[in-house]
Formats: structure tokens, sequence, C-alpha cells
């Protein structure tokens, strides 16, 4: 499977925001295509699944958008 990597910034750790919640954000790292969470201190609920409309966000620098804009690149 391809590496998905930041357009702008070739970063691999990108972070969602729940859609019922903007203000919970969930971390993960993108390998080989695969998005691997990383619980947070607080202990997040389960991670929502990622779609092709999932909004992703860079962690590194501004770039996001939606997940299939980053399979599209890769
Ligand atoms: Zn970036």
């Amino acid at each position: 499977m391809a590496d998905y990597r930041c357009p702008y910034c070739g970063s691999q750790s990108f972070h969602l925001r729940d859609p019922q919640d903007q203000y919970e954000i969930y971390e993960f790292d993108l390998r080989h295509g695969k998005a691997f969470f990383i619980p947070s201190e607080e202990g997040n609920a389960q991670p929502p699944d990622i779609t092709d409309d999932t909004e992703t966000y860079c962690n590194l620098c501004s770039w996001h958008s939606k997940f299939n804009a980053l399979k599209r690149l890769g």
C-alpha cells in the first residue's frame, strides 16, 4: 500500500476531530496508508472510523483536507 504524506511538509502525523465534538482530537500516524491512533492522556473514547470524507489535519503544519486527498497524493 502507498505511503501517504502531508503534501506540504511530508509529515505522516495527523489528527482528526470528532464529528460530534470538535474539541475532541484524535492523533494518529499513517504508516503504509493505515492509521495508527495514539492514545491520549485523557484516554479517548474509541476513535471514529476514517472515511474518504474525514477531514484530516497535519500535526506539523496548517495543511488539512479530506482523507481521500491524501490518497490521491500518495
Ligand atoms: Zn504538514
